[in-house]
């Protein structure tokens, strides 16, 4: 239910951002919700009182590859030098299987030169990046989402009122109109 997805809509179509009312062209979307909040795209950052990104399993599996790496450049870096080449090939293993067509063409580089821990751990974090960048899927903040509901239900109150006074509108019969209100005189259309 609280699961919003972010999209870009064209300048011509840009709105106040909800939090400083800047206008924006990047709106987040509850499909279930029918919620349309309109942000810009800098408090989707680092702002947990608001949103939170949702990312991929690729990312969670990309970060703990990294968070490993890391660990294994401390543990090199107090040792000295160490063998660190099997553990890599184990970890970039699962991985090598999804890009094995560019391992193919990049093979003889990578014989002649294997990829010290330093420039895995480069390529890791430049993976995570660039998925940190492709997701699209946020959660609120529960305050915010609670707020946001309470909206959407007033909101749809406000629109199913308005529906019911418009259909008291066209049930009435128009003489009844003409007794119950009074309405303002057309000045005469003919000048003399
Ligand atoms: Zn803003």
């Amino acid at each position: 239910m609280n699961n919003y997805v972010r999209r870009q809509v064209a300048p011509k179509d840009m709105q106040p951002c909800s939090i400083c009312h800047t206008p924006s062209t990047t709106v987040l979307y509850n499909d279930a919700l029918k919620d349309v909040l309109y942000t810009c795209p800098i408090h989707l950052q680092d702002n947990p009182s608001f949103v939170t990104p949702v990312h991929s399993e690729e990312y969670a599996a990309t970060l703990a590859t990294l968070q490993r790496l890391q660990q294994q450049l401390k543990a090199e870096a107090s040792k000295g030098s160490g063998s660190w080449d099997t553990w890599v090939n184990r970890v970039f293993a699962k991985k090598g299987e999804e890009d094995k067509k560019e391992e193919k063409t990049e093979k003889k580089e990578d014989e002649s030169t294997p990829a010290t821990l330093q420039e895995q751990y480069s390529q890791t974090l430049d993976r995570l990046t660039a998925l940190q960048q492709q997701t699209r899927r946020y959660k609120l903040s529960d305050t915010m989402f609670q707020h946001r509901q309470q909206a959407r239900r007033q909101q749809e109150l406000a629109v199913a009122r308005r529906q019911r006074e418009e259909a008291n509108y066209s049930n009435t019969a128009p003489e009844d109109l003409e007794r119950n209100f009074s309405f303002p005189s057309v000045p005469s259309g003919d000048p003399k």
